[in-house]
């Protein structure tokens, strides 16, 4: 079954549309509906004959994403989307919008001087990975999603945008798309990539304009040193020593913080590519302020070859809370304190403004509560039966 209309290579366009008795042309027009309009319903292809439209529509019924909830928060300048998928399961996908800076002085995030519209995707409905204080993990994994299904989050988000600026000075188009949401990429590579690609090649969005999380799976980070694609990484940390991260990422005791920075050492030498490190900053688990001085003893010596410019960004995010799980934010002051240890081990560090915590739309509050029950899988590390 086809997933997403996203799901077809050209070829497989050409032969739709010569199967619907219509000149190669018309795949063409299909592209440009589906990468430069990013329009996945054929309803709404109008340069198509209608007999086409109606055609495609009734073949690709069962396909594609369908919108189930939107909610708005941050005054309007946050957007979460529920998205029904093919059989059944659902994904959330969440618009940021940023301002110019100097737009919005009450507000603490700002878009650079033309202001930014982010969109945060999911890779997969639920995730295996378990992470301890995040919904999505708790949840457990469903499946995985196509590169389609991936791509036709962000054209269903670009084509709400302009109805959902919350002003004028909000911006009017999609500027960069982060792997941030439900799933982990790595662990859907072949989707991860496909969707990536297409992302640069069809709806042309530079690769920097795009991030990719991981929780730290190193053969995934192992691919992304030698993908052509120079797409920005970023790897969830959360802790400077084992034992501390043991308890957050299940997933460190396959590829322990050692595996993984040698993994992060090989892909900056191999790209000279900047990296940056996440880290939910919960209270009392890994907000001491030895665990920054561990961190930036890890991270400081990550240097760009030649340049010898830091090659580790720290993004500190205070933990949104998420039910049932028993970890809470820190202070403000803690994190204050976190931030100026690691600064002055020299590594460049800032702290995540939260967004969406009121519509559960913030880093780790997604969860597929319409969906089914997943379950947890943990990947085994290379060359393990
Ligand atoms: N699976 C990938 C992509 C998800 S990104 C990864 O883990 O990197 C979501 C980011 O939010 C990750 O850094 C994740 O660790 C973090 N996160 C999860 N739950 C959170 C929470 N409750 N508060 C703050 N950050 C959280
Ligand atoms: Fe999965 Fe990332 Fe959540 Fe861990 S933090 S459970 S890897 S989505």
């Amino acid at each position: 079954m086809t997933r997403s209309l996203y799901d077809l290579d050209p070829g497989q366009l050409e032969a739709l549309v010569a199967e619907a008795g219509e000149p190669p042309y018309r795949a063409r027009q299909l592209v440009h509906w589906l990468d430069d309009r990013r329009q996945p319903d054929p309803r709404a292809m109008t340069n198509l004959p209608r007999s086409l439209r109606s055609r495609l529509s009734e073949r690709f019924a069962e396909a594609g994403l369908a919108l189930d909830q939107h909610q708005a928060g941050d005054d309007g300048w946050t957007h979460k989307f529920l998205f029904r998928l093919p059989g059944g399961d659902a994904v959330e996908s969440v618009l940021m919008l940023y301002p110019p800076a100097g737009s919005r002085p009450e507000d603490d995030w700002e878009g650079g001087p033309r202001g930014r519209a982010t969109v945060c995707i999911s890779s997969q409905a639920g995730c295996a990975m378990g992470c301890t204080f995040c919904a999505t993990g708790q949840f457990g994994f469903t499946r995985h999603l196509s590169a389609g299904e991936i791509v036709e989050q962000v054209a269903r988000v670009s084509t709400l945008l302009p109805e959902l600026r919350p002003g004028p000075g909000a911006p009017d188009h999609l500027t960069n798309v982060v792997f941030m949401g439900m799933g982990e990429p790595f662990a859907n590579q072949d989707a991860t990539w496909g969707a990536a690609y297409r992302l640069h090649q069809g709806f042309g969005l530079s690769a920097r304009a795009i991030t990719i999380s991981t929780v730290g799976l190193v053969p995934g980070i192992r691919r992304a040193a030698a993908e052509p694609l120079p797409v920005n990484l970023a790897v969830s940390i959360h802790a400077a020593d084992d034992a501390t991260r043991d308890l957050l990422v299940p997933v460190n005791r396959t590829w322990p913080i050692a595996a993984l920075l040698e993994a992060v050492r090989d892909y900056v030498a191999a790209t000279r590519r900047r990296v940056s490190f996440e880290y939910a900053l919960m209270d009392g688990v890994n907000d001491d302020l030895d665990q920054a001085r561990k961190l930036g003893r890890l991270l400081a010596p990550l240097r760009i070859p030649r340049s010898g410019g830091h090659a580790a960004h720290v993004n500190l995010i205070p933990y949104n809370p998420t039910p049932g799980t028993g970890f809470s934010p820190p202070s403000k002051s803690a994190v204050r304190r976190f931030r100026d240890t690691v600064a002055a081990s020299g590594v460049p560090v800032s702290v995540r403004a939260n967004r969406g915590v009121g519509i559960d739309a913030a880093c780790g509050q997604l969860r597929t509560t319409a969906g089914r029950t997943g379950r947890r899988v943990l990947p085994l590390a290379e060359g393990a039966p």
